[in-house]
C-alpha cells in the first residue's frame, strides 16, 4: 500500500515543476507555450501548519499545506503540484477511469442493457461515481478558504450518503436471500434510506458544530449515524455470507468478492476513525502514507469488489428479478434515489447557511 502510494508521490514530484513550468510559459518547449494560456498563474509553494488557519492542520501533519486565498485555478492547477492532499486527490482520481474501464468490461461479457431489472446496477454506478467525483473535488479545492473548506466537505458528505444507498439498493435487489427478506421485508429500503440521509446529517453537523482540534464527540456524531447505515446496507449480504454453504465460494460466484468488499470497508473504517500511521510518524507521512489517503486507497478497492460481486449477482438474477420483487419495489427504487440526493443536499446547503453566519460572526469577531 505504502509502495504504492510513494510510487505516485513520486510521479507527482516529476510532475510538479515540469507543469509549473508549463503554467507559468517560461518552457524551453516552445510549442507548449503557444499551446497552453501564457497567463495562468502558478500555485504558491506549500507551506508549514503554523502558516494556515487552525481549520486546515491535519493532526500529526506538520507540511506540505497549500497556502489559502490564492486564485481557484491554482488549487485546479494543484493537481500536479506536491502537496499533502494530492494523494487524497489522486486515489480517487485514478479509482474513477479504473471503475469505468471494469464497467465497459462487464457490459460487454454481461450483455447489460438499461431495462429494469439493470437499474439497482445503474444507481449503484452513479453513486459511486458520484462519491469519487465529490471527493476529489472536496480534497482539490478546499484549502482555497475556510467557507470553501466547509461547503465541499460538506458535499463529500453528500456524497458518502448517496453512495451508502446506492450500494443498499444494489445488494437488496441482487444479493439479499429469500429467507433474510422474509424477516426484514419492506422496511429495509426505507431504512436504509434514513439511516444514509441520518449520516449526511450527522457529520454535517459535527463539522458545524465542532472546531479544531476536534474532540472524540465529533468522531462519536460522525461515526454512530454511518456505522448504524454500513450495517442495514450489509445485513443482506452478511446473512449470505454466513448462510452460504461452503461449495458457494467456487465456480465463479460472487461471495469471495463480496467478502473482499467487507474487509476492504473494516480496514477503511479503521483508517478513518484512527490517524495511524502519522500519529507514530509526526511529520513523517505528511504527503505519502498518512491514513486517509489509505482510507481512500481501501474505498476505492471495496468499489472495485462491489462492482465485480454485483455484476455476477447481476447475471444470477436478472431473468427472474421483476418477478421476484415486482415493479412497484423497482419503482421505489428509481423514485427514492433521486428523493435522498435531493434531501441531503439541502440539508447540506442548509448546514452551509448556518455555516456562513457563523464565519461571518467569527470574522466580525476578529476585527
Ligand atoms: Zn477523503
Amino acid at each position: 500500500m505504502i509502495l504504492i502510494l510513494s510510487i505516485m508521490a513520486h510521479v507527482l514530484q516529476r510532475l510538479s515543476p515540469l507543469t509549473l513550468t508549463m503554467t507559468l510559459g517560461v518552457s524551453s518547449a516552445g510549442v507548449l507555450t503557444h499551446v497552453l494560456p501564457s497567463r495562468l498563474p502558478s500555485p504558491r509553494p506549500t507551506v508549514t501548519d503554523s502558516q494556515v488557519p487552525k481549520l486546515f492542520r491535519e493532526p500529526y501533519i506538520h507540511s506540505g499545506y497549500r497556502p489559502v486565498h490564492q486564485d481557484w485555478r491554482c488549487y485546479f492547477l494543484s493537481l500536479f503540484q506536491r502537496h499533502n492532499e494530492s494523494l487524497n486527490v489522486w486515489t480517487h482520481l485514478l479509482a474513477a477511469p479504473v471503475l469505468l474501464v471494469r464497467c465497459w468490461a462487464l457490459v460487454g461479457a454481461t450483455g447489460y442493457t438499461l431495462e429494469a431489472a439493470s437499474l439497482p446496477l445503474s444507481l449503484f454506478l452513479i453513486s459511486s461515481f458520484t462519491y469519487l467525483c465529490l471527493s476529489v473535488l472536496a480534497h482539490l479545492l478546499q484549502s482555497h478558504s475556510e467557507h470553501a473548506h466547509y461547503f465541499f466537505f460538506f458535499m463529500d458528505y453528500v456524497g458518502v450518503a448517496v453512495y451508502q444507498y446506492g450500494c443498499s439498493i444494489a445488494h437488496y435487489f441482487y444479493t439479499s436471500e429469500q429467507t433474510w427478506r422474509e424477516r426484514v421485508g419492506l422496511m429495509f429500503l426505507p431504512a436504509a434510506a434514513f439511516l444514509g440521509w441520518l449520516s449526511c446529517a450527522g457529520c454535517c453537523f459535527a463539522k458545524y458544530r465542532y472546531k479544531r482540534p476536534y474532540p472524540m464527540r465529533r468522531k462519536i456524531c460522525q461515526l454512530i449515524p454511518t456505522s448504524m447505515a454500513y450495517l442495514v446496507d450489509i445485513s443482506p449480504v452478511a446473512h449470505r455470507l454466513l448462510t452460504s454453504p461452503w461449495t458457494g465460494w467456487a465456480g465463479g460466484d460472487s461471495l469471495p468478492y463480496h467478502a473482499l468488499q467487507m474487509a476492504s470497508f473494516l480496514l477503511c473504517a479503521l483508517f478513518f476513525s484512527c490517524p495511524i500511521p502519522e500519529r507514530y510518524f509526526p511529520g513523517c507521512c505528511d504527503f505519502v502514507g498518512h491514513g486517509h489517503q489509505i482510507f481512500h486507497v481501501f474505498l476505492s478497492l471495496c468499489t472495485l469488489f462491489q462492482l465485480e460481486a454485483l455484476s455476477r449477482d447481476f447475471v444470477r438474477r436478472r431473468d427472474t428479478l421483476v418477478e421476484r420483487f415486482g415493479k412497484r419495489q423497482l419503482w421505489w427504487a428509481c423514485v427514492s434515489f433521486p428523493l435522498l440526493c435531493v434531501c441531503c443536499v439541502v440539508t447540506a446547503l442548509v448546514t452551509m447557511k448556518y455555516m456562513n453566519e457563523k464565519l461571518k460572526t467569527k470574522k466580525q469577531r476578529d476585527k
